[in-house]
């Protein structure tokens, strides 16, 4: 199932492809589909190559004319094809298979009304599952689908979809009730050139809303958002359509090219692994995307965010794509960076650099942590490296260190160069190289240099003042000194801001001056400042500009932790917090101390998502940090001090929802399980606060985790609910009850019996985990070890990653995990590198436990 880089070379320099035609028939039952490719290429005369093709059974292979022995050319994986001529034309007809790990064609049958909802994922090496294909980025070429299905579906591909033609009808098993099926064929235009991996197809009884708008070469382009029946009445599509309009204007406006292709569709699709995917003029979205309950406003953020990532992939990425994986950061973070630069300068997600700053950075710090970590640019030698590199360095260290570029050459240099890049290289293939190109023609920086340490290197940094004064108020010495971890030597430059703070009579922290400079080797001296007061408080890299973690000045840290509510703005307020949540990350300071600080604070947060990260890192901080002798009483005076906020929180407010929601999950004792089943059961309103269809399984899980509510009550909500999510609600309740027989049961139905679909087991695994008595997880220690290499040989990836990374065993924290990791890594040796990498970061997590928890046993009670 693998490609290297060495194979896909080697086939570019032999062919180029002219167009496909997939005809597909999707009436033949529940397991397989009908898939018949016809592909038009040029080659070297007499050369050999291969066509990707992962079958379940071949029936014609035909090539030139000449019938070829399925038997002989094909392995289920690839068809061998020699002697090739200078025009070719090649048949494969094929049974493909059903998916129900999010990869390739999956199937999903909604339990509310039976019907089959079909959709494709095939980023990385998918499409080979739906279609005869030479699956490589850089072989790019027309696509013409042909479909027949069921004449009640949606068909939704990247062109936009022609009116159907009724086919005979057949006695179907396409329906779980079976019955006649009538069906009709929907033939799509050829699209553009593109490559694989962003091609489609959506089908099912899909209901649409559409809308339009106009290009900026004044074309219309039809706009439609698609959802399962059952799941329409939650979609708000005025919100997504006025996102996408805000993205289109500000993307064609940016990059002087208008939308590429000729529709733009986005579809809500079940059980989806990703926050979304850039089909051409067909984006996928998780269903997560659609309320059916009240979410967080940052939940509501990051699917405006997500929208604005996907449309910016249709420039970037699908009108211009990258010629091997190796490149895939530079998709990923470009679109990254742009969908916050186009949140917080055209939407009303004006402080969208503040998310970006608390969610992003907080994944890409800690990602460049790992003993794991990689250069943004890594060698990329086969599909394998891919997939694991879908990563934290790849998303939100590469898009930080975008956003240190932009600082660096200028955003109006940046854009003149992304708007040159667009010009010459539209439909093609290109490398890194020639963006750098444009950008430095652009600004008339060399970028050579800075390429070297920022992209070929990893590691993150730290910067810190360093200050003298005369005794007196005066500065009479301001440096910033940056130092680099011990693996990671490489010193960086930066370009970056230092901002002074006071307190102002009204106790708020307010910003007095401000300095931008380069910043670079191990101390840079700051003449601006010298002879200045010193301020309560000062803050390197105000405004975040720079891709560094942050350590404050005695002084300041002491203003911090009094005054951090009373920040005027919230991103240097999300700084500080990003650095305190290091410090007690890197066992500098105490975890209590930030549960503390996390508690005291919290309720003043503004950014729905800077309190959603930070009820994250409270709960990591809890189960993993906080010493093993103070857990049991920090947990549960949290949990109490959650519910006090709660009760206290603006009713109706965000805050409040996300407090309840962090106290369910925290709840352990008699008092606080009481206060859970009064919230459920009306025992105790809060107000404003609706006990909606999520938040009902959210109090259920909790008392089910408690040892409160059982199987009879899991029954009965899922008869109130008997829907997907509230299956998958179901799935992690029973995983969730407290007894080793529960635990056993989860464990081998996922792991050995291989019993669910991606979004199931998943919610398996979260609800497995879930145990305030964690002896009840050490007997798996043991189970995980033995298990998890056949599961990596067995499974498609998706699937074996949620097991390896999601069992890990990292509760409880103790020394004997890393112990048995240890083993089995010397065992394992370098057989499957992308197995050993996951391992190696579910240790680290634990040492890193380990470190803290004895940082937090040092501190001496004080009376
Ligand atoms: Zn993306």
């Amino acid at each position: 199932m693998n490609l290297t880089r060495d194979e896909a070379r080697a086939r570019a320099d032999l062919l180029s492809v002219d167009s496909y035609h997939v005809s597909l028939d999707l009436t033949r039952g529940e397991t397989v589909f009908g898939t018949t490719t016809v592909v038009r290429f040029a080659a070297t005369t007499g050369a050999s190559t291969f066509i990707d093709a992962v079958t379940d059974a071949v029936h014609r292979v035909t090539l030139n004319g000449v019938e070829l022995d399925p038997a002989t050319v094909s392995d289920g994986v690839r068809i061998e094809l020699a002697n090739l001529a200078e025009q070719n034309e090649l048949t494969v007809v094929a049974d493909g298979r059903y998916m129900n790990t999010g990869e390739g064609l999956h199937r999903f049958v909604d339990p509310v009304d039976d019907e089959v909802y079909l959709y494709s994922q095939f980023e990385v090496p998918d499409s080979r599952r739906m279609f005869a294909v030479f699956e490589q980025p850089d072989l790019k070429a027309r696509f013409r689908f042909t479909v027949t299905a069921p004449a009640h579906w949606a068909v939704v591909s990247n062109s936009p979809t022609p009116e159907p033609v009724p086919a005979d009808a057949i006695t179907g098993t396409t329906s779980s009730t079976g019955g006649t099926v009538a069906r009709a064929t929907w033939d799509f235009e050829p699209t553009p050139v593109m490559s694989s991996y962003v091609t489609a197809l959506v089908a099912g009884p899909y209901q649409r809303i559409t809308s339009e708008l106009t290009s900026a070469d004044g074309r219309t382009i039809p706009l439609g958002v698609f959802a399962r029946t059952s799941l329409m009445q939650y979609v708000d599509a005025e919100d997504i359509f006025a996102i996408t309009r805000a993205g289109f204007a500000f993307y064609e406006a940016q990059f002087g090219t208008p939308y590429p292709f000729a529709k733009y569709d986005q579809l809500f699709v079940p059980e989806f692994n990703a926050g979304a995917m850039e089909n051409a003029g067909a984006v996928t979205f998780t269903e997560t995307y659609v309320f059916r309950s009240k979410v967080a406003q940052a939940t509501v953020e990051r699917r405006a965010i997500t929208v604005l990532h996907e449309l910016a992939h249709m420039w970037f990425g699908d009108l211009v794509t990258m010629r091997w994986w190796n490149d895939l950061w530079l998709n990923e973070s470009f679109a990254e960076f742009m969908s916050t630069l186009a949140a917080a300068e055209a939407t009303e997600y004006t402080t969208a650099w503040t998310t970006f700053s608390s969610l992003e950075k907080s994944w890409a710090y800690r990602q460049d942590q790992l003993p794991t970590t990689h250069p943004i640019v890594a060698p990329i030698n086969d599909l394998e490296d891919v997939q694991v590199n879908f990563d934290g360095i790849t998303y939100a260290k590469g898009a930080s260190v975008l956003k240190q570029l932009v600082a660096w050459v200028g955003q109006e240099q940046f854009m003149a160069g992304v708007r040159e890049y667009f010009g010459k290289h539209a439909w093609s293939n290109t490398e890194l190289t020639d963006l750098l190109t444009e950008l430095e023609t652009a600004s008339g920086r060399d970028l050579s240099a800075w390429g070297q340490a920022w992209l070929e290197t990893a590691g993150v940094n730290t910067l810190a003042p360093a200050i003298e004064s005369d005794g007196g108020e005066v500065m009479t010495s301001f440096a910033v000194v940056q130092t680099a971890p011990a693996d990671h030597p490489t010193l960086r430059p930066h370009r970056t801001a230092i901002g002074f703070y006071d307190v102002d009579d009204a106790g708020r922290l307010v910003r007095n001056h401000r300095v931008e400079l380069d910043v670079a080797g191990e101390r840079t001296e700051v003449p601006e400042l010298v002879g200045l007061e010193r301020p309560d408080l000062i803050l390197v890299n105000d405004d975040d500009l720079a891709y560094a973690k942050v350590r404050l000045d005695e002084n300041s840290l002491a203003t911090a932790k009094r005054h951090l509510k009373n920040f005027e703005q919230s991103l240097p307020r999300t700084l500080v917090w990003n650095s305190t949540w290091d410090a007690t990350r890197d066992g500098e300071s105490p975890a209590r101390d930030y549960v503390d600080l996390v508690l005291a604070n919290i309720a003043a947060e503004t950014d729905s998502t800077v309190v959603l990260v930070l009820l994250r890192q409270l709960m990591q901080t809890l189960y993993q940090y906080v010493a093993e002798d103070h857990r049991g009483e920090t947990i549960e005076r949290t949990a109490d001090a959650l519910l006090r906020l709660a009760r206290q929180a603006e009713a109706g407010s965000d805050h409040q929802l996300q407090f309840v929601k962090s106290f369910a999950a925290l709840a352990r004792n008699d008092e606080q399980l009481d206060a859970v089943t009064a919230l459920l059961d009306g025992g105790e309103t809060l107000p404003g606060l609706t006990i909606d269809t999520d938040l009902r399984w959210d109090l259920l899980v909790a008392l089910v985790a408690g040892g409160r509510r059982g199987a009879a009550d899991i029954d009965a909500e899922y008869e109130r609910d008997a829907t997907a999510t509230g299956a998958r609600m179901a799935a992690m309740a029973r995983a969730a009850v407290p007894t080793p027989e529960a635990k056993a049961e989860a464990w081998d139905a996922v792991v050995e019996r291989a019993e669910f679909p991606n979004a199931v087991q998943q919610a398996v695994i979260a609800g497995f985990k879930r145990a305030h008595d964690e002896s009840l997880l050490t007997p798996f220690t043991d189970k995980y070890f033995a298990a998890i290499e056949q599961v990596w040989a067995t499974r498609t990836h998706e699937i074996s990653e949620q097991i390896v990374a999601g069992l890990y065993p990292n509760r409880p924290i103790s020394a004997d995990a890393v112990a048995a990791t240890d083993a089995f890594l010397d065992q394992l040796g370098d057989r499957t590198p992308a197995l050993r990498r996951l391992v190696r970061e579910g240790r680290d997590d634990v040492v890193r436990a380990l470190a803290a928890r004895e940082r937090d046993t040092a501190v001496v009670a004080t009376p």
